[in-house]
């Protein structure tokens, strides 16, 4: 089997979907690759296009706020990616066809770090994982059994930070299921 760092590589080099020729680096993904637990958003920003890592921007800030607060890890502790791995231009949503170009990246990643907690940060990485057409608002709340653990999906912090305090609290209990199933697998 490839080492993550192999398919990292690989990816650095990626001309898939159109969304290449727009990016200033491919953001594949930032932290452990041994993880246990696992995040993945949607695409990068701008400051994660420059940056060439994911949530570095003010949705990163509170994603590292609430894993701190709520699991008590950072950023290394665990494996943070998107779905896709280019900035798609002016923060404009992910198309179909970039998304499936992209999965392949996606799934190896997760055939290599083999997470046993996946949390999905909003509709698009929820959809994708569960393969359903649920909506997030729908979709979480719970946990769904998937490859050798659990997915968790809660909404994308973005959301969190237009929605509020109520959005918020969700997110913080979702991020509590996630450490309680973890800690249950690891027991
Ligand atoms: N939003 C995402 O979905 N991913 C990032 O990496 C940054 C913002």
């Amino acid at each position: 089997m490839r080492a993550l760092g192999d398919v990292a590589r690989e990816a650095l080099a990626c001309t898939r979907c159109p969304l290449a020729a727009g990016r200033t680096q491919v953001v594949f993904g930032v932290g452990n690759p041994g993880a246990d637990l696992m995040f993945v958003g949607e695409g990068p920003g701008r400051d994660e296009d420059l940056a060439g890592e994911p949530f570095v921007g003010r949705s990163g800030k509170l994603l590292d706020k609430l894993m701190l607060q709520e699991i008590g890890i950072d950023r290394r502790q665990c494996y943070i990616a998107n779905v896709v791995k280019c900035r798609p231009p002016n923060n404009r949503d992910p198309r179909p066809a970039e998304i499936e170009a992209c999965r392949p990246w996606l799934e190896s990643q997760l055939d290599l770090i083999d997470p046993i907690v996946i949390v999905t940060l909003g509709n698009f990485a929820t959809k994708l994982l569960l393969g359903s057409p649920e909506g997030i608002g729908r979709l979480r709340g719970r946990s769904y059994p998937y490859r050798r653990g659990q997915l968790v999906p809660t909404y994308h912090p973005a959301a969190a930070l237009r929605g509020g305090a109520e959005i918020v609290a969700e997110m913080r209990a979702d991020l509590v299921r996630a450490k309680v199933l973890l800690a249950r697998a690891l027991a």
